[in-house]
């Protein structure tokens, strides 16, 4: 018999469960680019963007995903030549450092594996031994989402001030807005990128790159910058298409701003607070099932833990074989491994991700947690029986 026919369930880390308000609010004609309204709605974003990110900086918006903004970023910033450190936790770590190298910059890379968050002691190791400050910036990811570690963005800012070292401090949220606690400013991150189809709940199509005054001089101090990256035009807008470089997302800039109502309306500590006890229950049922047999998440220390992801790992080939059972017999999508082959398993089919970042509540969470245990039973994965019960405690106790 099959059970998947009713609404499907995405639980993948992006792009994420988009709510019927979001879509609602995009489902209209196309609308007239040059009346003032639309104008106005792309105005009304950039408080509640900074608001989400907590900061009193300036925010660029791209029609881009998450590489675009990587490389905005980048070509706001530096120029070929020029030399970033890469404290890398896992595959989007390597991805930045790679669009680095595609614009000729220099990337030095302290690859930390793939379960652990960044180490500030080798980060400080590296900028001292950097005595000509050749190193421009450092890029980190908040959370990685192929091994769903969180590092310290403040334990960075704080080695750099110590250090004395002048570099960047540039963090990728893009998994992590509106679901992990992050204060841009109090944390002292010079930039931050993020996305729209995670924790912001829009269909993938918008990037952002927030950014202080430190990184507006760097930006100054380049002598050119690609006309269609360049941050400059898009913060000053005066016309609706200098936001965008072009044509406005339209139909994105309704989603958006349907999105950040709601943002507003829950408010951030209570979103955070949801994720973080939402994720405590996935991690209590995962921990129930490997006290017999091989289920077992990625990161071990829970203080380091995304509350937006999580990576986990089964005997190979049984999470390729879960991810199929979920989607095909109950209507719920997994997310596969990602940067997590391995010579003895080429192919991470002992490795899945579970995305529950965004719009995710208590009954879509039981249900995955309940659905990857009945799927554990079906397919004869050994497991200690349970695990919903163990999420459902957590949640009895909020
Ligand atoms: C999703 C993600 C990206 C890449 O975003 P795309 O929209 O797929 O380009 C980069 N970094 C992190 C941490 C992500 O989660």
């Amino acid at each position: 018999m099959n059970l998947s026919h009713g609404r499907p369930f995405m639980a993948l880390p992006g792009p994420s469960v988009i709510p019927d308000a979001v879509l609602q609010a995009m489902h209209r004609p196309a609308p007239d680019i040059y009346a003032p309204d639309l104008k106005e709605l792309a105005d009304s974003l950039i408080p509640d963007l900074c608001y989400v990110a907590q900061t009193d900086g300036s925010v660029a918006i791209y029609i881009s995903n998450g590489h675009g903004v990587w490389e905005a970023a980048l070509a706001n910033t530096l120029a070929a030549g020029d030399t970033v450190l890469v404290p890398v936790t896992g595959a989007f770590g390597h991805g930045w450092a790679d669009m680095a190298t595609g614009l000729g910059i220099r990337t030095q890379i302290i690859d930390h594996g793939r379960t652990s968050p960044i180490d500030p002691e080798k980060v400080r190791a590296a900028l001292l031994a950097d005595t000509g400050q050749q190193i421009k910036a450092v890029l980190a990811v908040h959370v990685d989402t192929s091994t769903s570690v969180r590092s310290d963005i403040a334990q960075l800012r704080a080695v750099l001030d110590d250090v004395g070292h002048p570099a960047l401090l540039m963090a990728d949220c893009i998994a992590s807005l509106a679901c992990d606690e992050f204060h841009m400013d109090t944390y002292g991150a010079d930039l931050m990128v993020a996305g729209c189809q995670k924790g912001l709940m829009v269909p993938p199509g918008l990037g952002f790159v927030f950014f202080n005054a430190r990184a507006a001089e760097q930006r100054k101090s380049l002598p050119c910058v690609s006309r269609y990256w360049d941050w400059s035009p898009r913060i000053d807008a005066e016309m609706l298409y200098q936001y965008f470089g072009g044509t406005a997302p339209t139909h994105h800039l309704y989603g958006l701003r349907t999105a950040l109502d709601m943002i507003r309306a829950e408010g951030l500590e209570a979103i955070w607070a949801r994720h973080r006890t939402l994720a405590q229950a996935i991690w209590a049922a995962a921990e129930h099932w490997g006290q017999d047999g091989a289920f077992k998440l990625n990161i071990a220390d829970p203080s380091v833990r995304s509350h937006a992801v999580t990576s986990a790992h089964l005997a190979p080939p049984d999470a390729h074989r879960l991810r199929d059972w979920c989607t095909r017999e109950a209507g719920v999508s997994l997310g596969v491994g990602l940067g997590m082959s391995t010579p003895e398993d080429p192919n991470a089919s002992g490795s899945f991700r579970l995305g529950h970042m965004g719009h995710v509540n208590t009954p879509m969470i039981l249900g995955v947690i309940g659905t990857v245990e009945t799927g554990l039973a079906a397919l004869g994965i050994a497991h200690q029986s349970g695990g919903v019960s163990a999420a459902a405690k957590v949640l009895a106790a909020q």
